[in-house]
C-alpha cells in the first residue's frame, strides 16, 4: 500500500500517513476503545481497512460513538450486520468501467480513479468493496490505457479525479496526471474529489497549492476542489489553513457531505458546517444521501428525515450555505436531488410550497404557441417575462 508514497521525511505528511493508527492494539493504545474491544476491531478491520493519522485524531474530542468524528473513523461492530438490501457495489461503477479506472455514466464526463487508497477509512464509505482492499493503485500500464480512453473520447468535457483519495498521490505522480490530462485538447474542466484538507491537513502544502492552481497559460483548465466534510469539528484549525492555502491560491473549492445518522443528521449540526465551510469560502455543493453499501445500515437515515433536514436548512441558512440533496440511485442510473417537493398540481392548478410549508397558487404559462391576443396575456401585462 505504501507504493504510492516516496522516501519519507520526519513531520512530513506521508510520515504522519506512515504512522496513522490501524489496529486494534493501536485505537486501544491511544485510548479510543477499550483494550478488551481489539480482537474485534480487528474483525471489522478484516471487511474494511482502517486508518487514522495523527491530526484526524485532534477532531475527536471523546471516545465512543456520541462522538461524530470517532464515529467516523472508529470501527464498530454494527460494520458486521449486512442487511439484504445492501449491495456491494451500491452505485454500480463496475458496471459503468469502460477500462479500469475509469467510470463514466455521462456524457460529458468521467471519474479517473488513480488510487483506491485513502488518508482516513471512513467506515460509512460507499466504495468500499474496492477502498483499503489492498491493490490499491493502478498500473502502469493501466493508468496509461486509462487516459487513452479519454484521449480518444472527444466527448469528455471534464474528468474528475476521485478514488480513494488522489492526493495521497505525491506532488509528482498527480502533477503528471493532471499536465497528461490538461494536454487533451476535448478535456476542459478538472475536478479533484478529496478528504485530505480536512484529515490530513500537512498534505496541503504550498507546493501542492501552486500544483492544483495550475499554470496561468490559456485556456486554464481549472482544477476544482471538492473537500469531502461531514462535521463542523473536521475544521480544526489546521484543516482551515489548509483550506485558506487552497483558495488562496484561487482555487475554486466546494463540499460534499454524506447525511450520516449520529454525525451531522440535525439542523444544529448542518447549520454549522453549511455556516463555517461557507466562511471558508468553500461552497456547499452536495449532502449525498448515505448508499446502500454493506455494513453501514447504522449510519442511513430515512429520506424522509432528509428531506425534512433541507427543508429546515431553506429556511434556516442562506442560500450560499444550500447543498443539493441527492441520492445516487442503486444500480448505477446516477444522482438525482431528493430535496423535499415544492410543486404540487391540483385540480390542473399548480400550488408552490414556501420554506414554512405553506402553499401559494401560481399562474399557469403562456405556451409558447399561444395568441397573446386570445389569451389576454398582454391585456393583464403578463407577457412582459
Ligand atoms: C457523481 C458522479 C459524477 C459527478 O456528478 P456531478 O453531478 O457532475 O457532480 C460523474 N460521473 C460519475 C460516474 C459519478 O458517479
Ligand atoms: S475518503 Fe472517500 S473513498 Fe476514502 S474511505 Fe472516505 S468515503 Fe471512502
Amino acid at each position: 500500500m505504501l507504493a504510492v508514497i516516496p522516501p519519507i521525511q520526519d513531520g512530513s505528511w506521508q510520515a504522519e500517513l506512515r504512522a496513522a493508527l490501524r489496529t486494534g492494539d493501536d485505537l486501544a493504545a491511544a485510548g479510543l476503545i477499550a483494550p478488551e474491544r481489539a480482537a474485534e476491531a480487528e474483525r471489522v478491520r478484516a471487511v474494511f481497512d482502517v486508518q487514522i493519522p495523527d491530526s484526524y485524531l485532534d477532531a475527536i474530542a471523546e471516545s465512543g460513538p456520541a462522538d461524530p468524528v470517532w464515529r467516523s473513523a472508529v470501527p464498530a461492530a454494527e460494520e458486521l450486520i449486512v442487511r439484504p438490501e445492501e449491495l456491494g457495489d451500491p452505485i454500480a461503477d463496475e458496471a459503468h468501467t469502460p477500462v479500469p479506472g475509469v467510470t463514466r455514466r455521462h456524457r460529458d464526463r468521467a471519474l479517473l480513479k488513480p488510487t483506491y487508497a485513502c488518508a482516513v477509512y471512513c467506515r460509512f464509505c460507499f466504495r468500499r468493496y474496492a477502498v483499503g482492499q489492498g491493490e490499491e493503485t493502478l498500473r502502469r500500464g493501466e493508468l496509461e490505457a486509462a487516459l487513452s480512453y479519454i484521449a480518444k473520447t472527444t466527448e469528455l468535457w471534464e474528468v474528475i479525479l476521485t478514488g480513494g483519495d488522489p492526493l495521497v498521490l505525491s506532488d509528482g505522480r498527480l502533477a503528471e496526471i493532471l499536465d497528461r490530462l490538461r494536454a487533451i485538447e476535448h478535456v476542459k474542466v478538472l475536478r479533484v474529489h478529496t478528504r485530505a484538507p480536512a484529515v490530513l491537513p500537512a498534505r496541503v502544502t504550498d507546493e501542492l497549492a501552486a500544483l492544483l492552481a495550475g499554470p496561468r497559460t490559456r485556456p486554464r483548465k481549472p482544477v476544482w476542489v471538492v473537500l469531502h466534510v461531514n462535521h463542523v469539528r473536521e475544521l480544526t484549525p489546521a484543516a482551515e489553513e489548509a483550506i485558506d492555502r487552497l483558495a488562496d491560491r484561487g482555487v475554486p473549492l466546494l463540499n460534499q457531505s454524506v447525511l450520516l445518522r449520529g454525525v451531522n443528521d440535525t439542523v444544529e449540526a448542518q447549520e454549522a458546517l453549511l455556516r463555517r465551510l461557507v466562511e471558508l469560502r468553500v461552497k456547499p455543493y452536495y449532502l449525498h444521501h448515505a448508499d446502500l453499501a454493506r455494513g453501514t445500515s447504522h449510519f442511513r437515515t430515512t429520506l424522509e428525515e432528509g428531506q425534512e433536514l433541507v427543508r429546515a436548512l431553506r429556511a434556516r441558512v442562506s442560500g450560499l450555505c444550500q447543498p443539493a440533496y441527492v441520492l445516487d440511485l442503486p444500480g448505477g442510473h446516477g444522482k438525482v436531488p431528493v430535496g423535499p417537493a415544492t410543486v404540487h398540481r391540483e385540480g390542473g392548478e399548480t400550488w408552490i410550497e414556501d420554506a414554512s410549508g405553506r402553499r401559494h397558487h401560481y399562474p399557469p404559462a403562456v405556451a409558447a404557441d399561444e395568441d397573446p391576443e386570445d389569451s389576454g396575456a398582454v391585456a393583464n401585462g403578463r407577457s412582459g417575462r
